[in-house]
């Protein structure tokens, strides 16, 4: 981590000259990083468990299915929740290498790894036409979680595929409520608690014809970026779509 840390610091330096004061090693086993990811190993990145464009997947959420499925599927979860989003995908699982980039940005703010993210992005070609000319929106954290953290991990993320993608950023929703970890909580407890969590910020606006992508670190029963879509939708938004890095 510190090296990735001193990496972040001497990027202005130039990567070159970075790479001989503090040789990069992968987040996730130690050893020397490769070529294809600038913070993974060759044997680590081959592990990165994404999600190719081919592979047939849940229709809202990405998440793929096991075996020939041929026709658009929804996932028994998203058919559970009744997504409020229109279109969903993921990069990849939530699982060994994939877990540990996600934590390494979210609790150690490694911000040096969107670098990686945004390779994963150029991996899927097929999100190209959801993410171009659209707005992307971070999911939101409660400004006393902000404060503490320091950063909003979703909003990195989102920034980094707005510039792969040719999208643009905005902040255009607020945590109303401190709605807490949710890790204990059931499916239906999880939809109950974020039920009216979020809102539209003060003084912004919701085009009616604008396509607009939520983005999130990671999709687990989907409750958080269902409130966050509906949020969007009261607000007169025309069939948001949602993107995440890992789907748990
Ligand atoms: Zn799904």
């Amino acid at each position: 981590m510190q090296s990735a840390i001193l990496k972040s610091h001497l990027a202005l330096l130039g990567s070159r000259v970075a790479d001989i004061v503090s040789p990069r090693d992968c987040v996730h086993c130690g050893e020397a990083a490769g070529e294809s990811y600038r913070w993974l190993c060759e044997e680590c990145a081959q592990k990165l468990p994404l999600i190719p464009s081919d592979k047939p997947r849940c229709a809202l959420c990405g998440k793929p299915f096991e075996g020939s499925v041929q026709t658009e599927r929804i996932c028994p979860n998203c058919v559970e929740i009744k997504p409020k989003w229109e279109r969903g995908s993921t990069l990849m699982m939530y699982e060994g290498v994939g877990e540990t980039i996600v934590r390494r940005i979210k609790f150690h703010g490694e911000r040096c790894l969107l670098e990686d993210v945004r390779h994963m992005l150029r991996e899927r070609p097929d999100l190209a036409p959801m993410l171009r000319g659209a707005t992307l929106i971070p999911v939101p954290l409660h400004s006393l979680r902000l404060r503490e953290r320091g950063f909003n991990q979703s909003e990195w993320l989102a920034r980094a595929f707005a510039k792969e993608s040719g999208a643009s950023c905005q902040n255009l929703l607020v945590r109303k409520r401190d709605t807490g970890t949710q890790t204990a909580l059931s499916r239906q407890e999880r939809l109950k608690n974020m039920r009216g969590a979020f809102a539209l910020r003060k003084g912004t606006q919701i085009g009616t014809e604008q396509r607009y992508v939520l983005i999130d670190d990671v999709i687990t029963t989907g409750a958080t970026l269902n409130a966050c879509a509906d949020a969007l939708v009261r607000a007169g938004a025309h069939s948001p779509s949602v993107l995440t890095l890992a789907h748990a």
